[in-house]
């Protein structure tokens, strides 16, 4: 494995992922101030470390006993996590092996990195259990991965916190929701919500989505 190491990130890969690993780490010195000044942090206790993997199996092997102790099943699209609080990750070419992934691009595939590393500030400041509705719909807003929006929310809010990572589409309403919140909150008030992900009320944000996207869709029908 070879390392790379700058002020605020440590990068593991190996050698063939070398143009790789420099580019992430180029995208994570561009946004690393902006987050961090989301989530009103003058800095993290540590540098954060990010491994790209060019081993699946060793990838899983990291990432499944942390699924099985939240109930969660381990899916062929996932391609990167922060449970051991550092940023892990698949090559560009392990991901392209993947069905969910097989047409990333390169710009889709250095977004991964900022998404990662959200949870990694946000992991600084909460101070509940992960709530992965919560956390997801966060990272997806804060990197602009605006292609999420769904016109629909499919799920109630008890389906949501307990079984986020099954459900189909729960990135999109992840997006969507959060979304809604941040149309409607000011930032201070989404820097609690952040630290206490309990504190919305996710039935009533999910209804009042609800009722917002089907007048959104009405609207866009009546054109
Ligand atoms: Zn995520």
């Amino acid at each position: 494995m070879k390392k790379i190491e700058n002020k605020n990130f440590i990068l593991q890969f190996d050698e063939k992922d070398k143009d790789l690993a420099n580019q992430v780490q180029a995208v994570l010195d561009k946004e690393y101030s902006r987050i961090l000044k989301w989530f009103d942090l003058e800095s993290l206790p540590k540098k954060t470390l990010i491994k790209i993997y060019n081993n699946k199996e060793e990838y899983k092997q990291n990432l499944i006993p942390w699924l099985e102790k939240e109930g969660a099943q381990y899916h062929d699209w996932m391609i990167a996590d922060t449970y051991d609080g550092n940023i892990n990750m698949l090559s560009l070419d392990l991901c392209r092996q993947t069905e969910a992934h097989n047409d990333i691009t390169l710009d889709e595939f250095l977004i991964t990195p900022i998404h990662e590393f959200v949870h990694v500030c946000h992991r600084n400041i909460i101070q509940e259990k992960n709530l992965s509705w919560f956390s997801e719909g966060l990272a997806t807003q804060l990197v602009g991965q605006d292609y999420y929006k769904t016109n629909h929310i499919p799920y109630t809010a008890k389906e949501l916190q307990q079984n986020f990572k099954n459900l189909d589409g729960s990135y999109r309403v992840a997006y969507t929701l959060v979304g809604r919140l941040l149309e409607k909150y000011s930032h201070s008030e989404m820097l609690e919500f952040a630290k206490k992900p309990s504190k919305v009320n996710l039935q009533e944000l999910i209804d009042e989505t609800n009722s917002c996207l089907s007048k959104e869709n009405e609207l866009y029908y009546s054109k």
